[in-house]
C-alpha cells in the first residue's frame, strides 16, 4: 500500500472508496495499492492551490524558472529508478523510458527560459489615439486542475505543470490511475527543492476523482488530456462554470507514403508510427496511405518487419515493442480483431493476442481497408495499422482528412516541394515531413476537430496559462 496523495506539501493517505491497483502488464499482476483520495481530499488540494496563489505568483519570473531548472536537474538524479519504473507499469522498453525521462528534463528546462522572458513581455504599448498610453501585463490564469492519461505519464504532466508554473499558476495534477506512482516524483521533487506548500498538489484517483476534480468550483482552468468521452464531459463541467479549457484528445492520424520513398526507409518511418509505445499514442500513424506505384514492393516488407519486432518483457528482454498497458486497453484491441474478422478484412500480420502471460498484442497490418470500416474510422490506441491505396496526391489528401480526427499526420516523399505543398493542406495540428513522432518542446502540440482544443509546448503552451491585462490611462 502506497502513500500517494500530496497536498499542500505533505504526504497523505487516501481517504476515498476506490482502491488502485498498480500493475506490471507485462505479466499481468499486480506490484503496488494505493486507496484514490476522497472528493474532500480533492476540495483541500485546490484549497491548498488556492492559498499558495497570491505568493507563487508574485515571487518573480526568475524565481519560479530557478526551480523549473531544479525540476530538470532533479529528474535526471532520479533517472534509473524513473526508467524502470515506466518500464514496470507501462511496458515501456527501455530506450522509449529513457527518451520521455529526456523529454521531461527538455521541457522543464525550457519553460525555466520562458519564465525568465515573460517580463520582458509586459511593456508599453504604441497606440495610435492621441493622448492615450497603455501597457500590457500577463498574469498567470489563476488554479489550474490537470488531469492526464497514462501512456506518456512523464511527459503529459511535464507539457502541464511546467508552463502552467512558469505562468505563475499553482496546480492541482490528477495522474491516470493506471500509472500513478510515476508522477509521484513530481511531488518529491516539490518537496526536495522546498517549492512552497500547495503549489502542487497531486491526487491520484479514477473517474470519481476526475470528476471531483474537473467539476470543482474553485479552478480558474482546466487542461486535460485523454479520451474523446471523458473529454466531452470535462468540457460540460467547464462550460456549466463558464471557465477556460484545453484538450488534448485522440486521434486517427494518416501517414501519406509517395511512390517515389525509399522503400526501406518507408517501412522504418510506419513500423515506427504504429509500434512506439506498442501504438498507444495520440499520434500513432494508424492510416497508412501507400500511392499505387509502391504499395505492391512495400506492403511485403512492412508485413515482414512487422513480424520481425521483437515483443517481450522489456523488464527482462532486449524487445523492441512492450505489452499494452492496462488489461482494459488489451481487451479493446481484442475486440478491433473480432471486428476485423466480422468485417473480413484482410489481415497481411498480426492480428491477435499472443498467448503468453501479460498484455501482449502483435504488431497487425490490414491492407485495402474500407473507408467505411470501424478499424479506419475509430481510435484504436495499439499497434494496428489500416492501409489503402492512392493514386493522385489529391485523393491522398481528400482522404488524409477524411477524419473526425486532426491530431498529426506524416508525409513521406521524396519531392519536398510536394512533401510541403501536401503538409499545407492536411487538417491536423502537426505534420512531419519524412521522420515520425518528432516532438520537440519550441514546437507546438495539439489537434484540430475532435482532436482538442488548444496548443500545449513551445510559448502556445505557456500563453495557455497566461491571462492578457492592459492598461490604458489617458494622459490628460
Ligand atoms: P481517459 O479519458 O480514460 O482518462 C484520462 C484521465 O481522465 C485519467 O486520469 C482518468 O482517470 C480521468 N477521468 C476518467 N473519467 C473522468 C471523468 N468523468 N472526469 C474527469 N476525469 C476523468 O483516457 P486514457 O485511457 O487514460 O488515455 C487514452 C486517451 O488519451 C486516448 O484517447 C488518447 O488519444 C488520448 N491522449 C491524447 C493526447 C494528446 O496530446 N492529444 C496524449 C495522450 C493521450
Amino acid at each position: 500500500m502506497t502513500t500517494s496523495h500530496y497536498i499542500a506539501g505533505r504526504w497523505v493517505e487516501g481517504q476515498g472508496s476506490d482502491c488502485i491497483s498498480v500493475n506490471d502488464p507485462a505479466l499481468g499482476l499486480p506490484f503496488a495499492e494505493m486507496m484514490a483520495a476522497s472528493v474532500a481530499q480533492v476540495d483541500q488540494a485546490v484549497a491548498a492551490a488556492r492559498e499558495a496563489l497570491p505568493s507563487w505568483k508574485n515571487l518573480g519570473a526568475a524565481t519560479r524558472a530557478a526551480f523549473l531548472r531544479g525540476f530538470a536537474e532533479q529528474l535526471g538524479q532520479r533517472r534509473e529508478a524513473l526508467i524502470a519504473l515506466q518500464m514496470r507499469n507501462n511496458g515501456k522498453p527501455r530506450h522509449e523510458a529513457e527518451i520521455d525521462l529526456d523529454d521531461a528534463i527538455a521541457t522543464f528546462a525550457y519553460y525555466a527560459e520562458l519564465a525568465e522572458q515573460l517580463p520582458e513581455k509586459n511593456r508599453e504599448v504604441p497606440l495610435a489615439a492621441p493622448g492615450f498610453t497603455a501597457r500590457t501585463r500577463l498574469e498567470p490564469v489563476g488554479v489550474v486542475g490537470l488531469i492526464v492519461p497514462w501512456n506518456f505519464p512523464l511527459v503529459t504532466s511535464a507539457w502541464k505543470l511546467a508552463p502552467a508554473l512558469a505562468a505563475g499558476c499553482t496546480v492541482v495534477l490528477k495522474p491516470s490511475e493506471v500509472t500513478p506512482l510515476i508522477e509521484q516524483a513530481y511531488g518529491q521533487i516539490a518537496d526536495a527543492l522546498g517549492l512552497p506548500a500547495g503549489v502542487l498538489n497531486i491526487v491520484n484517483g479514477k473517474a470519481e476523482t476526475g470528476a471531483a476534480l474537473s467539476s470543482h468550483n474553485g479552478l480558474d482552468k482546466l487542461s486535460f488530456t485523454g479520451s474523446n468521452s471523458v473529454g466531452s464531459q470535462v468540457m460540460r463541467s467547464a462550460s456549466a462554470q463558464c471557465r477556460p479549457v484545453t484538450l488534448e484528445l485522440g486521434g486517427k492520424s494518416a501517414i501519406v507514403v509517395f511512390d517515389d520513398c525509399d522503400v526501406d526507409q518507408a517501412v522504418e518511418w510506419i513500423v515506427a508510427g504504429i509500434t512506439w509505445n506498442a501504438g498507444q499514442m495520440c499520434s500513432a500513424t494508424s492510416r497508412l496511405l501507400v500511392q499505387d506505384g509502391i504499395a505492391d514492393a512495400l506492403l511485403p516488407r512492412l508485413q515482414q518487419a512487422l513480424e520481425k519486432l521483437r515483443v517481450g518483457n522489456p523488464s527482462s528482454e532486449e524487445v523492441d515493442m512492450g505489452p499494452l498497458t492496462s488489461q482494459a486497453q488489451w481487451l479493446k484491441v481484442a475486440s478491433y480483431f473480432a471486428t476485423a474478422r466480422e468485417e473480413g478484412l484482410q489481415c497481411l500480420a498480426g492480428g491477435k493476442a499472443l498467448d503468453r502471460e501479460g498484455w501482449f498484442v502483435s504488431p497487425t497490418l490490414y491492407a485495402d481497408v474500407p473507408v467505411d470500416s470501424r478499424l479506419w474510422t475509430e481510435e484504436i490506441f495499439g499497434p494496428v495499422l489500416c492501409a489503402r491505396r492512392f493514386s493522385t496526391e489529391a485523393q491522398a489528401i481528400a482522404e488524409a482528412n477524411d477524419s473526425r480526427f486532426g491530431l498529426v499526420a506524416t508525409v513521406c516523399s521524396a519531392d519536398l516541394e510536394r512533401a510541403e505543398r501536401v503538409a499545407d493542406a492536411l487538417e491536423v495540428g502537426h505534420v512531419w515531413i519524412n521522420s515520425v513522432q518528432a516532438v520537440f518542446v519550441e514546437t507546438s502540440w495539439g489537434g484540430t476537430k475532435g482532436s482538442g482544443i488548444g496548443r500545449e509546448l513551445g510559448p502556445w503552451g505557456l500563453s495557455g496559462y497566461l491571462s492578457v491585462k492592459h492598461v490604458t490611462r489617458c494622459m490628460g
